[in-house]
């Protein structure tokens, strides 16, 4: 989608951060952390929500929290020792979840401790 601000990112038309691409799967900092470390995880190909990739294509949807793992990894975020500060992934829907970008994407936060409920 040529209006899409994250299909124009994959295409190179506007510049990211870039922190890990796969042949499907695009990672990128976010431009407003919210936290030491925030990635935006998307899939290259344009899908609105969470809920439409899981009913186009769940393979694709397993693969992009896939993604926001070894983004985690990447990030030292997860270790795999069980002594890891640990991740938080968050995916907004709609207006009063704050959605602004609709193309799907994970946040991957962390590097600090974070409060639940989050507000
Ligand atoms: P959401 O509000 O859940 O739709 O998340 C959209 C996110 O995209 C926000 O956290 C923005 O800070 C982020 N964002 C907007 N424009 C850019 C950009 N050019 N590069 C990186 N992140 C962006
Ligand atoms: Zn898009």
């Amino acid at each position: 989608m040529t209006d899409c601000l994250f299909c124009r990112m994959v295409a190179g038309e506007i510049p990211a951060d870039v922190v890990h691409e796969t042949e499907r799967i695009f990672a990128f900092r976010d431009i407003n952390p919210q936290a030491p470390t925030h990635v935006l995880v998307i899939p290259k190909e344009h899908h609105p929500t969470a809920a439409a990739l899981a009913a186009a294509d769940p393979t694709l949807l397993g693969e992009v929290v896939a993604a926001a793992h070894a983004v985690a990894l990447q990030e030292g975020l997860a270790t795999g020792d069980g002594a890891e500060p640990g991740y938080r992934l968050v995916t907004n829907t709609g207006p009063q979840a704050g959605q602004t970008v609709h193309h799907v994407h994970l946040h991957v936060l962390g590097g600090r401790p974070m409060g639940w409920p989050p507000g």
